[in-house]
């Protein structure tokens, strides 16, 4: 099963991804995280990325195609794979469309996740991840219990340093401009499935399986 997520930053794309990874046993392959480990790692790629990520634009289509067809070369996607946060332009799609093509894959769905803009500030702004194991945090609903120490590891709970709330309004933006479109793209295909991400990320997730089988 081939699956892509699409929707603004803060509309739990992520959350959903790892859930149905997990429930498909199926790789999520997240470009975000991809270059949020390459500039951990202070790689030639992470230190190109992090000038772009910072303000919230986003980084050059070429290097995120490359990068995500070394990915889905990988042994693990032989039996699909879940896009999140790819693509995000149109040039991104036409790439993947035509790598499909060439390695004979089919696209299953696009799932999209809609949220209001206030909605979606709120989860951003408030929203913390521990720096070791990743896991998530906000701080108006989801506090850690200890002060910036993290539930599950003890690790250091701190900020995504593009979820101040300047970055936040620049990706938002970003998003409507150069994403937006990618909506009309995949309808005119027949693959978009439209998913309210207001709910529980339970009941979003119930609703998403239950579309798919
Ligand atoms: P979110 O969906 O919360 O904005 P991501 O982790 O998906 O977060 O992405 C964080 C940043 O990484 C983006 O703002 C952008 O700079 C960069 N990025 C991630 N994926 C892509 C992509 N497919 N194309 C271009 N830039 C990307
Ligand atoms: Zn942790």
């Amino acid at each position: 099963m081939i699956l892509i997520l699409l929707g603004a930053p803060g509309t739990g794309k992520g959350t959903q991804g790892n859930l149905l990874a997990t429930h498909y046993n199926i790789p999520k392959i997240s470009t975000g995280e991809i270059l949020r480990e390459a500039i951990e790692k202070k790689t030639e790629l992470g230190n190109k990325a992090k000038k772009y990520m910072d303000l919230g634009n986003l980084v050059p289509d070429d290097v995120i195609i490359g990068i995500v067809k070394e990915r889905v070369k990988e042994k693990d996607c032989l039996n699909g794979c879940i896009f999140d946060g790819f693509p995000r332009t149109v040039k991104q799609a036409e790439a993947l469309d035509e790598y499909f093509e060439i390695v004979g894959l089919k696209l299953d769905y696009v799932l999209e996740f809609k949220l209001s803009r206030n909605k979606i500030i709120e989860r951003l702004t408030g929203r913390l991840v521990c720096r070791n194991c990743g896991k998530d945090y906000n701080i108006i609903s989801k506090a850690p219990a200890t002060d910036k120490k993290c539930d599950d590891c003890g690790g250091e709970v701190v900020q995504r340093s593009d979820d101040t709330e300047a970055t936040v309004k620049n990706r938002l933006l970003v998003y409507e401009e150069k994403t937006k479109p990618l909506e009309k793209y995949y309808r005119s295909k027949g693959k978009l499935a439209t998913f309210d991400a207001e709910g529980t990320i339970q009941e979003i997730q119930d609703k998403i399986i239950q579309f798919l089988s």
